[in-house]
């Protein structure tokens, strides 16, 4: 899948949108999600062109994958949430729901969340 630079993420990281940033680095932005599904839940997101885990994991270097994960956890720490624990989720693709096709991770935390998924028949 080749990358839309019109994506909201981008769109973001260009600052022609604001969000509410809680950390930014050479790698990595953190910034609330706009509809939150958990008292914490933060989206951290590389700063490279990646539309996609496996494409993130493919293509950027590994200076770049190391800062992003680096940045990913200490968001978590810097948020309170190592002690009492936190979910990441990264969705890909379409049966995942993947909405913004730049590569991204919620943070979940601030309270038990509960199963992982919902049931579903
Ligand atoms: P996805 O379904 O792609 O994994 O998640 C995209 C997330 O981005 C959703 O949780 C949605 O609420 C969030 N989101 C979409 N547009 C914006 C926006 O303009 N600003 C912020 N902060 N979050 C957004």
């Amino acid at each position: 899948m080749t990358y839309d630079h019109s994506n909201i993420f981008a769109r973001i990281l260009r600052k022609e949108i604001p969000s509410r940033t809680i950390y930014e680095d050479d790698y990595a932005l953190a910034f609330h999600d706009i509809a939150p599904q958990a008292p914490i839940h933060v989206l951290v997101i590389p700063k490279g062109p990646y539309v996609s885990i496996a494409d993130f994991s493919a293509t950027a270097s590994a200076e770049e994958i190391t800062g992003f994960w680096r940045a990913v956890a200490k968001v978590a720490k810097d948020e309170g949430l190592t002690k009492e624990g936190f979910r990441l989720i990264s969705n890909s693709g379409a049966n995942s729901g993947q909405e913004v096709p730049h590569f991204h991770v919620h943070l979940f935390g601030g309270t038990a969340l509960g199963p992982l998924l919902s049931k579903k028949s």
